[in-house]
């Protein structure tokens, strides 16, 4: 059986303890690769090294640099089809999704933040004939990147390439439940002469090895992408030792349907704002509020084109895998059942999806609507981060707000309507770090990403990311 390694110091390492966990494959539920059990001597080596190296990676020149961050993006863009099919495997995402968007989007991270680096000024400050005042942004030491299983790579990387182009050094820690490309990363930056002690990755448990890279007095700055109650753990824990902290976290976020939207547009990118990579995506529409007149013809087609979606073998020209673990399947599943308790109707989908063969043991869900559920109750108020939406019918633009805006989440939403003046009012008052009009997930790698209440602290994304991985320093000269 293949075990994965850990990259510390330039080198792919055994955990010192040598012990490992199963990685299993959420298609057909079986063990193909082991995960290093990393522990916190493994986070203190990589933590030495990233400690040895930053003097030398942050006077680097910011060409140097960049040069280097760009020939892991090349390597990811040459060896895309067999990084596409371990995400895969490893996620239970569609192959197409992997080689689409997941590993397209890595290469772009570095691409993005590699260039970015090069164009990054600070401010000055005159005082007239007194004095200059002039702003450093140094980078700052060590960055802890912990990123979550539903976007691997992507995600992982979204993190490390700002965090390296701005000058520091990082120690990373994928999620134990989708490993496998980030320790293809490893050898990729070792192809790609990345210094050694640069960047870090361990392998190993959320509480044990991402605990110890939290708790680390050498690691100042924290950027987490994760769910809200490990977000608050992490912000208990850094508080006391005043670490520099970004939080990702949960999300809850409603897609508005006005009657007077393009109807075949809002449509078709409802179904897939739906159910895209399982609907684990945390951008994810998951409350559907739809205007009265139109909820009943919406609800037809909604029902009929999400019946039409076909569920199987990744690798396979489908519409949806399979979710990402037994547990993760078992909590959707609880939810389905939570919302019948709670009064809620399933429209369609609400178990497991038979794929037979030799994924009868995989982990596949049908597509789920539900209907008839109040907008407070549990799972109008709960993150279930899988295939399952509500969707609920509103009257006035002020009742849909209220609703919007119900829960302690605001991560993102989206709005459906061909009122200019009613988009722009409906963006100002949602509660979401992230609006989409009539679109959804359209992004721009420039604009600041994240989300207000329990979604989040902090943004990533243009140099809202590079400004969170340097510390800004005023100078003040006297004439
Ligand atoms: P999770 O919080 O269980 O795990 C995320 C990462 O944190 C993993 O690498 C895990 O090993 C690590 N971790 C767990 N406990 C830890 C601890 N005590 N100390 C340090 N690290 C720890 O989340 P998940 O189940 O992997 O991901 C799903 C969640 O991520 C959902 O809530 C989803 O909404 C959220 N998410 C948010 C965004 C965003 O940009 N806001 C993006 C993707 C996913």
């Amino acid at each position: 059986m293949e075990k994965l390694l850990n990259y510390i110091n330039g080198e792919l390492v055994e955990p010192k303890k040598g012990e490992y966990f199963d990685n299993i494959e959420p298609a057909t539920g079986k063990v193909y690769s082991l995960i290093p059990d990393s522990d916190i001597d493994d986070v203190n080596a990589a933590t030495a090294a990233a400690k040895a190296a930053f003097p030398i990676w942050s006077r680097m020149s910011i060409q140097e640099r960049s040069d280097i961050l760009l020939r892991v993006a090349k390597l990811i863009g040459e060896r895309q089809e067999e990084l596409a099919q371990a995400e895969s495997r490893d996620n239970g995402k569609p192959l197409k999704l992997a080689r689409t968007a997941d590993i397209p989007r890595a290469q772009a991270n570095f691409h993005f933040y590699a260039t970015g680096i090069l164009h990054y000024a600070s401010e000055s400050h005159s005082m007239g004939d007194l004095a200059i005042n002039y702003t450093l942004r140094q980078p700052i030491g060590i960055a802890g990147c912990i990123s979550p299983w539903n976007l691997p790579l992507y995600l992982f990387s979204w993190k490390i390439a700002p965090a390296l182009a701005a000058g520091n050094t990082v120690v990373a820690k994928p999620s134990e439940v989708t490993p496998y490309t980030a320790y293809l990363l490893s050898k990729i930056c070792i192809d790609a002469g990345m210094p050694k002690g640069v960047l870090n990755i361990v392998h190993g448990l959320g509480p044990k090895a991402g605990a110890a890279i939290i708790e680390h007095n050498d690691i100042p700055m924290i950027s987490f992408t994760g769910g809200t109650a490990t977000g608050e753990w992490i912000a208990r824990t850094a508080a006391p030792k005043f670490k520099k902290l970004s939080l990702e976290l949960g999300g809850k976020n409603p897609n508005i349907i006005f009657a007077d939207c393009d109807f075949e547009d809002m449509m078709k990118t409802t179904v897939h704002s739906s159910f895209a990579n399982q609907g684990q995506i945390c951008l994810c529409g998951s409350r559907i509020l739809v205007e009265r007149p139109i909820y009943e013809k919406f609800k037809d087609e909604f029902v009929k084109r999400v019946k039409a979606l076909k569920v199987g073998n990744p690798k396979d020209n489908v519409n949806l895998g399979a979710v990402v673990s037994k547990p993760h399947m078992e909590k959707v599943l609880s939810y389905v059942e939570l919302a019948r308790d709670e009064g809620g109707t399933v429209l369609t989908g609400g178990k497991r999806a038979e794929v037979g063969g030799e994924f009868s043991e995989g982990y596949f869900l049908e597509p789920t609507i539900i209907e008839g559920l109040s907008h407070t109750c549990r799972t109008n108020q709960e993150e279930i981060f899988g295939p399952v939406v509500t969707i609920m019918p509103f009257d006035t633009d002020e009742e849909a707000l209220m609703m919007a805006n119900s829960t302690k989440y605001g991560l993102a939403s989206t709005v459906w309507t061909s009122n200019l003046k009613r988009a722009h009012t409906i963006a100002r008052e949602l509660h979401t770090g992230i609006v989409w009009i009539n679109c959804w997930l359209l992004r721009d790698l420039r604009t600041p990403f994240g989300g207000v209440k329990s979604s989040g602290v902090g943004r990533e994304g243009g140099f809202e990311a590079l400004q969170f991985f340097t510390e800004p320093k005023n100078v003040c000269v006297k004439y």
